[in-house]
């Protein structure tokens, strides 16, 4: 077999053209929307696109819409020759990575809001992220009109709000969730943990610990108020770091848990010096609550 190449396309029009003639040769496409940095996480979206796609469409863009004031947008970390790279052997077929100018040419009015699944545990810390979001990933599916995208469940807010997003306005695409991709000692892979001091490295695999002792409490003791203190007491034992959230609730239609609740979330979001890191864990409910 032929050994792939990757195409790199940076221009808006480039993309809608490429997209719109492999849909007309009738060729499915799976699309990977990333910020680039790429890590195994990313990489195993990629995969997960080659195994039910004829092509796989991978975008990186620090999205600028979905960062608050303050926020590490300018700081987020970003190498986008070793990116293209990493993608190629993923089996990536394209890398699409526009510019911020190239996606937003003029400051557009329109708004799109994310409903009530936005009021809690990222959305209530970082308000408007979701807002971003959405309008990224409008203009994302459009331009690379993919039949499959691609999500991982460690940002499980982002993924129950897109497929909400995607179900209520008729986007005629599959949402796929693949599971968080964690370090051997737990901690979740992110394009962030290279901002963590070695001592904060050391001491961030703490924060899925934590998660999973809470979960062990909630399986155990079937009531959520008792396994939010285990997991916010042992987070609160993180040296150097300062609980953003800490919360159990419905999946995912991230409601309070409720008699009929068939899927928990248990999601925790910790700061550090340099960086904020979110991690969780889903429990199934079904057949544990009546
Ligand atoms: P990001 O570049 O952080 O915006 O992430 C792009 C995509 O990769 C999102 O769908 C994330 O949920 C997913 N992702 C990030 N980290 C992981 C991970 N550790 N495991 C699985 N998917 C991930």
């Amino acid at each position: 077999m032929e050994a792939t190449r990757l195409k790199r396309i940076e221009k808006v029009t480039d993309m809608a053209a490429v997209s719109g003639r492999l849909a007309s040769e009738g060729k499915s496409i799976g699309f990977v929307p990333t910020m680039g940095y790429l890590h195994e996480g990313h990489l195993s979206l990629a995969r997960e696109a080659g195994k039910e796609n004829d092509v796989v469409i991978m975008s990186i863009f620090v999205n600028p819409a979905q960062f608050g004031p303050g926020e590490d947008f300018d700081s987020y970390p970003r190498d986008l020759e070793r990116d293209a790279e990493l993608a190629e052997k993923a089996g990536v077929d394209i890398l699409f990575h526009p510019t911020p100018e190239e996606m937003y040419p003029e400051n557009s009015e329109i708004r799109i809001l994310p409903g009530r699944q936005a009021d809690v545990l990222c959305g209530a810390s970082r308000p408007g992220h979701f807002d971003g979001v959405l309008k990224v990933l409008t203009k994302l599916f459009h331009l690379t009109m993919p039949e499959r995208a691609y999500f991982g469940q460690k940002d499980a807010q982002q993924l129950a709000i897109i497929e909400t997003f995607v179900r209520d306005y008729n986007f005629p695409l599959e949402i796929r969730r693949v599971p968080t991709v964690r370090e051997e000692d737990g901690l979740a892979k992110s394009s962030r943990n290279v901002r963590l001091t070695p001592e904060e490295r050391e001491q961030a695999p703490a924060i899925y610990e934590s998660l999973q002792q809470g979960a062990r409490m909630f399986r155990e003791s079937g009531d959520p108020d008792l396994a939010l203190g285990t997991l916010r007491k042992s987070l609160g034992h993180i040296p150097g770091a300062e609980t953003d959230y800490a919360e159990i609730l419905e999946y995912p239609s991230l409601r309070p848990l409720s008699a009929s609740s068939r899927e928990a979330i248990i999601a925790a979001a910790v700061q550090f010096s340099g960086a904020r890191l979110i991690d969780n864990i889903l429990v199934n409910l079904e057949g544990k609550r009546s």
